[in-house]
């Protein structure tokens, strides 16, 4: 039987802080294919990630019997590469000052520290962040448009760059892109579908380049609207989830498990040829060209 087994490998997803968004349904999906997981998750959201995992305000538990265990939850900021780039408000700000190496070199240092090179096979990035996505892209300023791309795309190129010596061979890297990279979403703004368009085109380059020198695969998904934290921040993310449903190729809207499904088959030797790709998973909205409900409207 052919099917997605990821037992002996270690995967890094950064960009956990609640069993809401992508990230937790890749982590169950990788759990399940029996990968070791460990993830990355925003200082500012570790308190209350941690806390609301030990009272068991998480479902953990996997179809088929078997729970959700994270190897370790590492404070990662992917803001800052080193710690030299950490500003001083930020070291003193009460959420960060009790922590120490989160900053992408050291955690890539601590998992080599803890668990020597060649510690890990896949690589997640679930994360994002624009300050001023609910401007339009025409008013943003300088600093929301490169704080958006600093985070939601190079980020991924620092990841890479940073975790790929640890990286064992036939190792995968995937991270989250949006349709607002490609075409017009309108409220989509501050520079986020610029740093979408940056994370795809990164994700060719990428593929290239860490897979000439490590054996390294980058792909990323281009998934539909999940009423996450992060898109909750957005304002119209559930207007968005019922315009999908009526108006992609298959008449349904995406879930976060189909998402976990397909980075699981990305990370998984099944995909071994597949690098550099951007993989729609959104019931073949991206393939529309008009609206559906308009000729269903129309009889
Ligand atoms: P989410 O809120 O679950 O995930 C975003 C994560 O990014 C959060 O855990 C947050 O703490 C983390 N984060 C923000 N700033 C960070 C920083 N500086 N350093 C480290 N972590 C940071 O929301 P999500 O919607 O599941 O987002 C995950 C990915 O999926 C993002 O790349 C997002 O753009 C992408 N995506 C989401 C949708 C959607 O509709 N939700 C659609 C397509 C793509």
């Amino acid at each position: 039987m052919l099917s997605i087994d990821l037992t002996g490998k270690r995967a890094f997803v950064a960009g956990v802080g609640d069993d809401r968004g992508y990230g937790w349904a890749i982590v169950r999906a990788l759990v399940q294919a029996g990968a070791a997981v460990r993830v990355g998750t925003w200082p500012p959201m570790l308190n209350i990630f941690t806390k609301s995992l030990e009272r068991g305000k998480f479902d953990l538990s996997l179809p088929g019997g078997g729970k959700i265990e994270f190897e370790k939850i590492h404070p990662m900021d992917a803001t800052f590469d080193v710690p030299e780039d950490v500003p001083e408000e930020i070291r003193e700000d009460k959420r960060y000052r009790e922590l120490s190496g989160y900053t992408i070199q050291e955690v890539a240092d601590t998992l080599r520290d803890e668990l020597g090179d060649g510690c890990l096979d896949i690589l997640v990035h679930a994360l994002a962040n624009g300050p001023e996505v609910r401007k339009p892209l025409v008013d943003t300023s300088r600093a929301g448009y490169l704080a958006a791309v600093s985070v939601s795309a190079y980020s991924m190129v620092s990841l890479v760059q940073r975790f790929g010596p640890l990286m064992r061979e036939g190792g995968s890297a995937v991270s989250l892109t949006y349709l607002a990279g490609e075409r017009v979403v309108p409220g989509y703004g501050g520079g986020m579908s610029s740093a979408k368009a940056a994370l795809e085109s990164d994700t060719r380059t990428l593929a290239y380049e860490a897979g000439r020198r490590w054996g390294l695969r980058v792909n990323t998904i281009s998934a539909g609207p999940l009423a996450s934290r992060a898109a909750k921040a957005i304002g119209t993310i559930d207007r968005m989830v019922d315009y999908y449903r009526a108006n992609s190729a298959l008449p349904d809207v995406n879930t976060a498990e189909d998402v976990g499904n397909v980075a699981a088959f990305l990370c998984s030797p099944l995909s071994a040829a597949i690098t550099g790709e951007t993989l729609h998973v959104d019931m073949g909205y991206h393939i529309m060209g008009m609206p559906a409900e308009d000729q269903l409207g129309g009889g």
